[in-house]
């Protein structure tokens, strides 16, 4: 069996105490990898080697283009290693190859390309003062970056924390979720080959609570903490963070609003809808898993929509025609079993759905259940949509926001009007209007109510992996 080490200051190694987990393919169902299971020595270990390349080498004081170069240098390699990359996530987590191959790794790609142009055409402000000084601000790279991520989209949002803390200057530890540590250590190890410093990029293996993520966040020598994951993680890292008072970032669970006017176009929104909760078996922060549909549309829309859900090819997701694979875990098929298990329960009906063979939980859409209903809620994680009729406009706005959450929402509707009215009313991070999942790096990213804390994206992330700086001049009005 494969093993899958960590990655610190440039050299493989195993966990101090030697400690190892399998990571388990969750189509087969059966271990195909063992990982070091790091631990709190391991971290620390991590966080040392990122402090002394800070501290001492020459990433945080190369200049932009040079730096910029080397994440150009390394999305190329990510690129020529894109089928490897891509079967370590199909393995790791059954996400299909399709879109591991054709949609994350090219996307990791650009997350490195991006960033590294971002920083190196970024402009400062000079203000001009009326008293003889002059001041002007500089970006300065804020030291040691502890990212930590989770297993849904693995290559894709790790390169999306490490890209811009790497452009602008920082060294990082990157903490993999447990359940997808592969595509993290390939990437590391190409940082060397683009000619990477050791110690710029390490990556870390292991659990998150009496681990090595906790470990992380605890650290004072860690001056930013970059986390997506579960809302409640999110907590426990706030509160290990407010110890040493460390900057963090936060990209939390959500439970997407979905709202389809009678005025839409139909067969796209159907389309744009069955993406947005059956992509990657529903394990999407910004899943559309709260649909509601104007009232004189419902009944041909769940029709269209249920067909459409029907027709989604399950299967092996390392076949190149499977859409739908199995999810990613025992425990997480576990708990999104329960949801399914309770519909009834709870007062809702499957119209389609259900479960399937080994973890594989079917495309399902549920209607009747009740607004409070826990299958209503709760982020599921998973391919469970709960579909509801609205009457107005208003209704459906307050539908879509009463939740905890607030990290995306959709609308759709031909009306122009509406469509920017609905957008402004949702409570919400991100908004799609006739669309989703379309990106613009630049564009702020994360959510409100317990779906996030700060922005990242284009200049939010400089803001965060930088410490700001304002220098003030005298100048002197003598010749
Ligand atoms: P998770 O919170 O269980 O784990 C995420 C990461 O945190 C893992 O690497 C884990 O090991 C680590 N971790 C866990 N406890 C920790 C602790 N006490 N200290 C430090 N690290 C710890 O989340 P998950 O199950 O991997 O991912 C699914 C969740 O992530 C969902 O809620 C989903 O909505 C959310 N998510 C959000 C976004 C977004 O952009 N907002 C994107 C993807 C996933």
């Amino acid at each position: 069996m494969e093993l899958i080490p960590h990655v610190i200051d440039g050299a493989y190694t195993e966990s101090a105490d030697g400690a190892r987990f399998d990571s388990v393919d969750p189509w087969t169902r059966r271990p195909w990898a063992r990982v070091a299971a790091g631990g709190p020595e391991d971290a620390a270990r991590a966080v040392a080697a990122a402090r002394r390349a800070f501290d001492e080498g020459p990433w945080p004081r190369m200049g932009r283009a040079e730096r910029g170069g080397l994440l150009h240098r390394l999305a190329d390699l990510i690129l020529s290693r894109a089928r490897e990359l891509a079967l370590a996530d199909t393995t790791d987590m059954g996400r299909p190859i399709s879109d591991a191959q054709g949609t994350d790794v090219p996307r990791a790609a650009l997350n490195l390309r991006f960033f590294a142009d971002h920083a190196r055409l970024a402009t400062a402000d000079a203000l001009p003062m009326d008293s003889w000084h002059h001041a002007c601000t500089r970006f300065e790279p804020a030291g040691v970056v502890a990212a930590i991520a989770p297993w849904n989209f693995p290559l894709m949002l790790e390169t999306w924390k490490v890209a811009p803390a790497l452009a602008w200057g920082n060294t990082v530890v990157l903490k993999p979720a447990e359940g997808t540590p592969a595509s993290a250590t390939l990437p590391a190890t190409l940082a060397l080959e683009a000619g990477f410093p050791p110690g710029v990029l390490n990556v870390v293996q292991g659990y998150g609570p009496d681990a090595a993520g906790a470990a992380l966040t605890a650290d004072p020598r860690v001056d930013r903490i970059t986390f997506t994951g579960e809302s409640g993680t999110g907590r426990a890292i706030s509160a290990a963070a407010a110890a040493n008072l460390t900057p963090v970032s936060l990209e939390l669970g959500g439970k997407g609003a979905n709202l389809v006017f009678a005025d839409a176009d139909l067969p796209a929104a159907v389309d744009w809808s069955i993406r947005a909760i059956f992509s990657n078996a529903g394990q999407v922060c910004l899943a559309g898993s709260r649909l509601y549909v104007q009232r004189q549309a419902h009944g041909e829309f769940v029709d269209r929509f249920c067909a459409a859900a029907e027709a989604l090819v399950i299967g092996d997701p390392k076949d190149r025609a499977t859409q739908f694979g199995p999810l990613a875990s025992a425990g997480h098929y576990r708990r999104v079993r329960s949801y399914v298990d309770a519909v009834e329960d709870q007062g809702g009906k499957i119209l389609t759905g259900g479960l399937g063979d080994g973890w594989v939980v079917r495309p399902t859409v549920v209607v009747d259940a009740p607004a409070d209903a826990p299958v209503s809620r709760e982020e599921i994680f998973g391919p469970v949509v709960v579909v509801r009729p609205f009457e107005t406009e208003q209704e459906a706005v307050a539908a879509a926001n009463d939740t905890r959450y607030g990290l995306n929402a959709m609308v759709f509707t031909e009306n122009l009007s509406r469509a920017h009215r609905v957008s402004a009313a949702l409570r919400a991070g991100t908004v799609w209007a006739n669309c989703f999942f379309v990106r613009d790096l630049r564009a702020p990213y994360a959510g409100v109510g317990e779906s996030g804390v700060g922005r990242e994206g284009g200049n939010f992330s400089r803001d965060f992996f930088t410490e700001p700086k304002a220098v003030m001049m005298a100048i002197s009005d003598q010749p």
